[in-house]
């Protein structure tokens, strides 16, 4: 009786240790996929088609050489916010240039996959956003070619244009960008102005014919601005085109390595 009464002690005391150890293997595997879904929330990618943007080029789309023409561009994206952008350049019949950093070609590639499909122009911004100048060959190297490798993988091809994060070139740069360097002509500082009216205002009161613009995708009042300035620059007479046209119809063959600021008429 005794020994039975021993048995079942020890029998009752794995029964609950083995609960225990179940319950902490519940409670551990509940942590890690709430971690992981809050994770999923905090890193924003395109996944999942966000804007109803018809994926075609625009047929009745086409340079004049004799009209007034800008190219936009924007950097460091594609973000969150570029597919409002791409909205508004379809509904205007214009296009833009984006200088696509290679982290983000990753995280957004229905994004870099409706910019092609657009007719829109896509260059190398770098993998990191890196300054080159800092950075040995193997460096710059690696910042550069790995971003079309990127861009491989999503649309087939790299980028037939290149721009330097900061601007920042030196000899070692140029010897290792096989493509035209695009740099511009009108530095919006949106960034530092946080402001689409005043982005949108300096735009505006500063363009010329054949200029290249600097903005940002990547904040909010950037693309705002933009979406203001589309309309508003086609109001003032100006088609908006992307940097390789605008070469094209002012007669320009654009060489691998040289800095290029604006296209202006002759
Ligand atoms: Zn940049």
């Amino acid at each position: 009786m005794s020994k039975h009464k021993i048995r079942g002690f020890w029998y009752w005391c794995r029964v609950i240790i083995i609960q225990v150890i179940l319950l902490i293997a519940l409670m551990y595997f509940c942590r890690s996929s709430a971690l992981q879904k809050q994770e999923t929330i905090l890193v924003h990618t395109d996944d999942v088609p966000s804007v109803g943007i018809e994926q075609k080029q625009d047929v009745t789309y086409k340079v004049d050489p004799q009209k007034p023409m800008i190219a936009l561009t924007f950097d460091d994206g594609p973000g969150m916010y570029t597919q409002s952008i791409l909205a508004q350049l379809k509904q205007y019949h214009s296009r833009a240039t984006f200088f696509v950093v290679g982290r983000n070609v990753k995280r957004y590639p229905n994004t870099i996959k409706l910019i092609k499909k657009m007719g829109c122009e896509l260059g190398n911004h770098s993998m990191n956003h890196a300054d080159l100048l800092k950075l040995d060959e193997a460096g710059v190297q690696s910042e550069i070619h790995t971003v079309d490798f990127e861009l491989a993988t999503v649309i087939g091809k790299g980028a037939d244009l290149f721009r330097p994060p900061y601007g920042n070139v030196n000899e070692l740069v140029h010897q290792n960008v096989s493509v035209p360097m695009i740099m511009w002509s009108v530095d919006t500082t949106d960034w530092q102005r946080k402001d689409a009216t005043q982005i949108k205002e300096y735009v505006l009161n500063t363009v010329k014919d054949g200029d290249i613009v600097l903005m940002h995708d990547i904040h909010p009042f950037s693309a705002d601005a933009a979406i203001q300035l589309i309309p508003a620059l086609i109001e003032k007479g100006y088609q908006l085109v992307t940097v390789s046209e605008m070469a094209e119809a002012r007669k320009l063959t654009l060489e691998a390595s040289v800095k290029y600021f604006k296209f202006s008429p002759n």
